[in-house]
């Protein structure tokens, strides 16, 4: 059998391919932490931690007692630390215009680490503010 696509053409393809699926994995991860507030964050977290620590558990009779240790530390940061620092990060970066650029990011009544007006107990966008501005006070701090 006679191949017709060169090794050039076959890297090329190969780099597309991946670009795009990453590009595209980027995207899904990116939409899909754009709904997320932050209490979906917290709550993986805790279902991951909850599924890990029986785990460890599990794992301590079977393993030696020094590569546990090891094993769990390097576990709990790849398990719950660090997925929850990379899904804040696409968090904050979802909604980084309104915690930056928006009425609410002055008031006083805005949690910026939950994107939430406390007084409403809404979630402002940019294109709609819970009070509508009529409830705005500055931060104190401001
Ligand atoms: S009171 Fe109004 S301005 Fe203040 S955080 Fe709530 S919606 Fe935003």
């Amino acid at each position: 059998m006679v191949c017709l696509i060169s090794n050039s053409q076959r890297i090329n393809a190969t780099i597309n391919f991946n670009l795009n699926f990453n590009l595209t994995l980027g995207k899904t991860i990116f939409s899909f932490c754009r709904e997320k507030i932050m209490g979906h964050l917290i709550f993986w977290a805790i279902i991951r931690t909850a599924i890990l620590i029986p785990s460890l558990w599990l794992l301590y009779g079977m393993m030696e007692y020094k590569y546990w240790w090891w094993f769990a530390i390097l576990s709990i940061y790849g398990v719950i630390i660090h997925p929850l620092v990379i899904q804040y990060r696409f968090f904050y970066e979802a909604n980084k215009e309104i915690i930056e650029n928006t009425l609410c990011s002055s008031c006083k009544y805005f949690d910026k680490t939950a994107v939430l007006c406390m007084k409403y107990d809404k979630h402002p966008t940019l294109e709609e503010l819970p009070c509508e501005g009529n409830d705005w006070e500055p931060k104190e701090n401001v």
